[in-house]
């Protein structure tokens, strides 16, 4: 039997993968908005075992970035010709988060790869270089056993992923409308969890506000003589609190937590001492918006909130007026339709993991983005699935290459059946 026939080389490259997987790391990859050089090594790395495994025509997409290495960022996307035109979308990232503390990575440095007990470590193992090589696998699996995969495939290998694709998936979205067609289906392996039973269909909007409230500074002692920024700050949460709790309550159950969440998570203020008020006080807040609610129904309410506050502590010295509650939209991502849970990416996808591993899938969303968003904007299918022990962003990062190996079986299954 053809399936059978391409999971068992499947397992035959184990080794393979490892070699892979391994120097994929060492060509680094950190993005140029946090200081790296970029995606440019790993991509002329996948280009040239693609060309020689002869795994499909191949299309490149540079996008030009003074700040990277060659000044472009590498877009690579790889066809496989199937039984129709429609396609499979299979997208990974080449770029990869700084390591961050270097004294915390305690196996091996961030970018010499060390293989042990089934793992291999490395920054970019399993964020994405895991589904880099699963997705190559499967390909070439495929290919050599001279199968005719349904749909066409791609194997898109992208960059840009981690700061908001402007020079990856969304630059291509953008300029190449015409790879993109509404029969489509993606897969994004870059979300998942260790019994990789998730899969994710649809995403939560996420709002980040830098709020600043602005008083006048006065001795502690006298606070009749200022306004307490800090007071002003305390009320507005409390609002927002109850306005998030009431206004955007619904709860949806295909998300975890079920409903909308609004937490501030940084505060700075400008006094150096116990007794001063100070004259400013800032707070950011992360929200976690459902996407049944549109986020500038959101940011209205908020602005309404910050008229209300402001009233109750109005207060004017010497001519000026206190206080000012300025709203700033530091990060903002309105989230698409979920892709159906009817959908033939969906069921093929349940199917697989039902036939391969016996598992009984789960089907949900999650408070934070993934290229999938980019498919499901156009109207596409898209579900965010891997295997994974969610090392990604930490120190000693690693993948499990028995999840590797097992995932690449399954995007060979979604190669043949979906
Ligand atoms: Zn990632």
């Amino acid at each position: 039997m053809m399936l059978k026939d391409i999971l068992n080389r499947i397992d035959g490259m184990r080794e393979y993968a490892v070699k892979l997987l391994m120097d994929i790391i060492s060509k680094g990859g950190v993005n140029p908005d946090y200081g790296g050089e970029g995606e440019y090594d790993k991509a002329m790395y996948i280009l040239e075992t693609v060309k020689n495994w002869g795994l499909g025509e191949v299309k490149t997409i540079y996008v030009n970035d003074s700040r990277a290495k060659n000044g472009v960022r590498p877009n690579i996307l790889v066809f496989i010709r199937g039984e129709t035109s429609e396609k499979l979308w299979i997208v990974s990232h080449l770029d990869v988060v700084p390591p961050g503390n270097l004294n915390a990575w305690t196996i091996t440095k961030p970018f010499e790869p060390r293989f042990i007990g089934g793992r291999v470590y490395g920054r970019g193992a399993e964020d994405n270089g895991q589904a880099i090589v699963s997705s190559l696998l499967a390909a070439k699996a495929v290919i050599d056993a001279g199968a005719k995969p349904r749909r066409t495939i791609v194997l898109a290998f992208v960059s840009d992923e981690e700061a908001g694709s402007r020079y990856g998936m969304e630059y291509i979205v953008s300029n190449y409308p015409e790879l993109f067609n509404k029969n489509d289906v993606a897969l994004v392996p870059d979300y998942g969890k260790s019994d990789g039973r998730f899969i994710e269909i649809a995403e939560k909007s996420i709002l980040w506000l830098k709020i600043r409230f602005k008083g006048l500074q006065v001795h502690a002692s006298t606070p009749h003589r200022g306004v307490n920024p800090h007071k002003v700050a305390i009320e507005f949460l409390h609002l927002v609190n109850i306005l998030i709790a009431n206004r955007f309550g619904s709860e949806n159950p295909l998300f975890d937590p079920p409903y909308t969440t609004c937490e501030p998570t940084m505060a700075r203020n400008t006094a150096g001492s116990p007794n001063i008020i100070p004259g400013e006080h800032e707070v950011v807040i992360d929200c976690r918006i459902l996407p049944e609610y549109p986020v500038d129904e959101l940011l209205k309410s908020f602005k309404n909130v910050a008229s209300t506050v402001r009233e109750v502590f109005l207060k004017e010295v010497e001519k000026n007026v206190y206080p000012e509650i300025e709203i700033e939209v530091i990060n903002r991502f309105d989230s698409p339709p979920p892709t159906s849970a009817d959908s033939p990416i969906v069921k093929t996808l349940i199917q697989a993991l039902k036939e391969l591993r016996g598992v009984e899938p789960v089907i949900g969303g999650i408070g934070g983005g993934t290229l999938a968003s980019s498919f499901r904007k156009l109207g596409i299918p898209a579900v965010a699935w891997a295997t994974i022990d969610n090392t990604a962003h930490m120190p000693n990062e690693y993948s499990n290459i028995n999840n590797l190996i097992e995932d690449a079986k399954i995007m060979a299954y979604l190669m043949m059946r979906s």
